[in-house]
Parts: C-alpha cells; sequence; structure tokens
C-alpha cells in the first residue's frame, strides 16, 4: 500500500495514467502526484497494476447514488405535485444531498446539490406571478443549505471509510 506523503498513513489512488499516478489520502486530504514507475515500485503489484481501483469504484458509485437519489426526489416531487403545487420546491432533494454526501463525500454531494438546483429551479420555480426575487432567494437558500451538509458529512466518505477498516482487519 502507498503511504501518504504528508502524514504516512494510508493513501488512495485517484487518477492513474500510463505515465503518472495521482494520489489522494483521506486522512489529511492531501493530493499529489507521482511517477507511475514509483508507484510500482513502491505498492503491491496488484493494486496498482489494477485500473479499477477500489477508491474509483466507491467514487463511481457515489455519483451514481447521486444521480439516481436526485432522480428519485424528482420523481416523488412530480407524483406530490397536486398536492404541494410549487412549495418547498426542495423538500425532497435535500434527502438525496446528504445521502449523495454521506456515501460519496464531497463530488458527489456537489453534484447532488447542483442537479437538485437545476431540476428544482426548473421544475417547481415556474409561477408566473411570484417575484424573481423570491424565486433566486429560494434558489441561493437551498445551495447554502446543499452545500453546508455537503461540508459537512461528506469530508469522509462512508464507501471509503468502510473500505479502509476492512483492509486493516485482514
Ligand atoms: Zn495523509
Amino acid at each position: 500500500m502507498l503511504p501518504c506523503k504528508f502524514c504516512e498513513r494510508e493513501a488512495v489512488v485517484l487518477i492513474r495514467t500510463a505515465r503518472r499516478v495521482w494520489l489522494g489520502c483521506p486522512h489529511c486530504y492531501q493530493t499529489w502526484e507521482i511517477d507511475a514507475a514509483q508507484a510500482e515500485m513502491t505498492s503491491d503489484v496488484g493494486m496498482v497494476s489494477d485500473t479499477d481501483t477500489i477508491a474509483g469504484r466507491s467514487l463511481r458509485r457515489g455519483y451514481l447514488i447521486a444521480i439516481l437519489g436526485v432522480a428519485l426526489a424528482l420523481s416523488l416531487r412530480l407524483v406530490l405535485r397536486p398536492a404541494l403545487g410549487n412549495a418547498s420546491p426542495f423538500l425532497l432533494f435535500t434527502p438525496a444531498v446528504a445521502i449523495a454526501a454521506i456515501y460519496g463525500g464531497l463530488g458527489p454531494g456537489a453534484l447532488a446539490t447542483f442537479l437538485s438546483t437545476l431540476l428544482g429551479s426548473h421544475f417547481f420555480l415556474i409561477s408566473p406571478g411570484e417575484p424573481i426575487i423570491e424565486k433566486w432567494d429560494r434558489v441561493i437558500l437551498f445551495l447554502i443549505v446543499g452545500g453546508v451538509i455537503t461540508m459537512s458529512t461528506g469530508r469522509e466518505p462512508l464507501a471509503r471509510t468502510k473500505g479502509a477498516c476492512h483492509g486493516r482487519g485482514r
């Protein structure tokens, strides 16, 4: 396993190309790059030669959860439209952002916030009589809420933490 350059704990492979390997540390949140050849020397060959790394897989799963969660929130919100009208446009998107941030970390949380903002304002903020400032007021409020959720829960993704514990136990 590759040690972190800064705190010497276990680092994970973020991106890998033929020549360079970008590493990230889930403990001190640093990222840096090294030569692919150097990575081969200092780590288990199996780990680095495998292009589909565990970190990459759990990150992709995080983005998938973000997209599916937002899609589910949108369809539920559309189903509830007759009852709710255009009230609370972002009500169901907030849990979708929280789930994406908890399982996927910062990136998926930010993606869920972004998608929710787009979809929520597109589908539910189009009441013609409403003053435009009220619309932006809600959009900005949701961005703040989504950002706070993502920043507070998304720093240590659950999927990656579980993986690290599992690895240490073996
Ligand atoms: Zn570190």
